[in-house]
């Protein structure tokens, strides 16, 4: 048995991490329904978060494993900046962890998961596609087939950072499009999950709702590894 990656001193129990340090992970416990940003506190009668309800997004629910803090914003990074395809193996798992305890996702799985797309410069660089290695893992975990040609990613869109809040809802629209496998083979799916590293603002995801909404989809949640606060 190995020794826990984040206190060596204990045996791991999950994903090379022992049971105490498991426990005391950020998860995100409570959160938007919608878009799984974690909020301070939650009523029955409204479990979504001010931004969703003002302005509803294409995708019905969100969940992440956890919230973007200390040690998992570090294993992200490891995993996705530091040629560590292991590590996203582990939080995959962690992922699979938590929505397998979730009984809404239970009731109601998807039939495919889809990983957000990378263009393929930024796959030649890393070595791999950190979403595609999240969602294969989901895919065993859970027993849920994954596609990763349903959708292309068509322009590097790094220069992202540098546009305003309004340019990059239009320059993600324009950068992604469904393939023609996509577009004949998603109307035989109800309910599709896109898989995601990092949820940050939501607008990546949301563009990817709309266009498999169009394409004949009838439900898409999203998945991640961490929402940001
Ligand atoms: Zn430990
Ligand atoms: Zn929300």
């Amino acid at each position: 048995m190995s020794k826990c990656m984040l206190c060596r001193l204990k045996n791991a129990y999950i994903s090379n991490i022992c049971k105490h340090c498991l426990e005391d992970l950020p998860w995100n416990r409570q959160y938007c329904n919608q878009c799984a940003l974690p909020l301070p506190t939650i009523n029955d009668q409204q479990d979504v978060c001010g931004q969703c309800l003002s302005s509803s997004p294409f995708f019905s629910t969100t969940r992440t494993a956890f919230c973007y803090q200390f040690p998992i914003n570090r294993l992200i990074t490891k995993f996705k900046d530091k040629q560590n395809p292991p590590m996203g193996k582990a939080l995959g798992q962690l992922l699979a962890y938590s929505l397998s305890n979730d009984s809404s996702i239970q009731n109601n799985p998807p039939e495919l998961i889809i990983p957000v797309p990378s263009h393929r410069k930024s796959i030649n660089r890393r070595g791999y596609n950190p979403t595609q290695i999240i969602a294969k893992t989901l895919s065993n975990q859970l027993s849920i087939p994954s596609a990763s040609n349903f959708i292309s990613k068509r322009n590097h869109s790094e220069q992202q950072k540098a546009l305003s809040a309004s340019e990059r809802l239009i320059n993600l629209a324009n950068v992604f499009s469904i393939t023609k496998t996509g577009a004949s083979s998603l109307p035989n799916y109800y309910r599709v999950a896109i898989v995601d590293d990092v949820v940050t603002t939501g607008a990546t995801a949301n563009t990817l709702s709309k266009l498999l909404l169009e394409a004949g989809v009838q439900d898409v949640i999203v998945w991640a590894l961490a929402r940001t606060p």
